[in-house]
């Protein structure tokens, strides 16, 4: 992409309205446009974020064996009537009324539609396990939008739902997801902590949310510092293996981490006294175990292998895919602007052209731009007839991985300038070895 013909609306001053730095720096780096209160239109910028976050979220459930589908944005408000939610949930939910006087809704969640899809289509425990999910947007009228994208009315989220025979193939499910969970998270660059906390509207006994860790987070979280010592790198993981997700599971979650709702001061107090942490924390996800709380109202039910009909049992899980971005700059930013994880980055490499219209300057920034695409890495190349100053400082703001700067008098000496955006280093090398470093 060229910068000349790119739709990049920076801003030069921070925006009064944006009370934390990732909202800030969304909105200066041109990547969101608020529609109205917690409702948000996605430039090119932010869309191609969310569309990477998108896609690891998909690669991920796609190796945990989960099948990606979609569901409607509106529904009927009938099933929700069925399953006693529709009333339960309050104001949070919105409410429409077409042209017939139906009741309907945007979705806050999925678990009535996609239980119904499943008691129409299947009917013996011979097809189950089953899990199937969609990345798609939900409304919640949230009484207090606020942080941007962290806290939005719309918002795109993975939901997941697992419908399995017993309680034990639900905890594998649930396990399951623990574990994919990890690999996305880790993917995106970032340290999300299961916790032990409190399933609210969705209902259940078991439930972790995942949190990342950020005093800008609106979760109190209690936690043993050795949490934070956990990895799940790049270790092979069978997703059938029920032993081996059950061990992720028990070494993630054995250690003392709760949000407040189920804290425990005693259990928390047994902790080593310099272990004990009390921080804030940003839920990215939550994975939840309920049983039949879903499968009984709404006749879930499959013949089992003695012949006799029973609830199936079911699990749902959700990944805040539109508040993951405003999480990773919460934890990856400095004072000039944003610093994405390569797994997530927009581009890969920015090219600055210090001296945009002499011949040799722009044809080393062409090259360049070439060989970085013929490598499949994606450039965004600052060819704008602009002052370094204004381009350094675009390239900081939004920024990306490397920065290549280009000039004649670097060219003289066969060198082009490699920065590193986390570091801060530069190093002047040929232009063919700061590619190969790029990729
Ligand atoms: P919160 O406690 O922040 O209100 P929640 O517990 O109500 O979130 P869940 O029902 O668990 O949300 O939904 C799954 C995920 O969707 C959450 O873990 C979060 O990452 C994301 N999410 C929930 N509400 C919002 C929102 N208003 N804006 C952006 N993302 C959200
Ligand atoms: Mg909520
Ligand atoms: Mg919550
Ligand atoms: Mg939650």
């Amino acid at each position: 992409m060229r910068l000349s013909r790119y739709f990049l609306p920076v801003l030069k001053e921070n925006p009064s309205e944006a009370q934390i730095v990732s909202h800030r720096l969304m909105l200066r780096a041109g990547m969101i446009k608020q529609a109205s209160a917690g409702i948000y239109s996605w430039l090119p910028l932010g869309f191609k974020v969310l569309r990477k976050l998108e896609n690891i979220v998909h690669e991920e459930q796609g190796r945990a064996g989960h099948m990606a589908m979609l569901m409607p944005t509106i529904q009927s408000a009938d099933l929700w009537r069925e399953s006693g939610r529709y009333d339960a949930y309050g104001a949070e939910m919105l409410r429409i009324t077409d042209r017939h006087d139906r009741d309907m809704l945007f979705t806050p969640t999925a678990e009535e539609l996609i239980t119904d899809i499943f008691r129409a289509h299947v009917g013996s425990y011979k097809d189950l396990p089953l899990t199937m999910y969609q990345i798609q947007w939900k409304f919640r009228d949230e009484i207090r939008p606020r942080f941007g994208v962290m806290r939005g009315r719309e918002f795109l989220m993975k939901d997941g739902y697992n419908f399995d025979l017993t309680k034990e193939d639900a905890m594998h499910s649930y396990n399951r997801h623990l574990v994919s969970y990890l690999r996305t998270y880790e993917r995106m660059g970032l340290q999300a902590i299961p916790m032990r906390a409190d399933s609210g509207p969705i209902g259940g006994d078991d439930t972790h949310e995942f949190l990342v860790l950020a005093d800008t987070g609106e979760s109190e979280v209690f936690y043993d510092s050795a949490v934070t010592d956990l990895t799940f790198g790049d270790r092979d993981i069978d997703y059938d293996d029920v032993a081996q997700c059950a061990g992720v599971m028990e070494e993630f979650t054995n250690l003392y981490a709760r949000t407040d709702e189920t804290h425990d001061e005693a259990l928390f107090n047994a902790i080593p006294e310099e272990r004990r942490r009390v921080a804030r924390g940003i839920e990215v996800g939550q994975i939840f175990y309920f049983g039949t709380k879903y499968s009984e109202p709404l006749n879930a039910v499959v013949q089992g292998p003695d012949g006799k009909q029973v609830p199936v049992h079911m699990g749902s899980h959700g990944i805040g895919v539109s508040r993951l971005m405003g999480a990773i700059i919460e934890a990856s930013h400095d004072d000039k602007g944003i610093i994405w994880p390569e797994g997530v980055t927009p581009y890969h490499c920015g090219i600055v052209n210090l001296k945009q219209g002499d011949a040799e300057a722009d044809a080393a920034c062409e090259a360049l731009y070439a060989s970085l695409g013929l490598l499949g890495l994606e450039p965004l190349y600052d060819d704008r007839n602009e002052r370094a100053g204004g381009k350094f400082a675009t390239m900081d703001l939004i920024g990306l991985p490397w920065r290549i700067t280009v000039g004649p008098r670097g060219l003289k000496n066969g060198v082009v300038e490699l920065t590193s955006r986390r570091t801060g280093v530069s190093e002047e090398l040929p232009p063919e070895e700061a590619v190969k470093r790029v990729a």
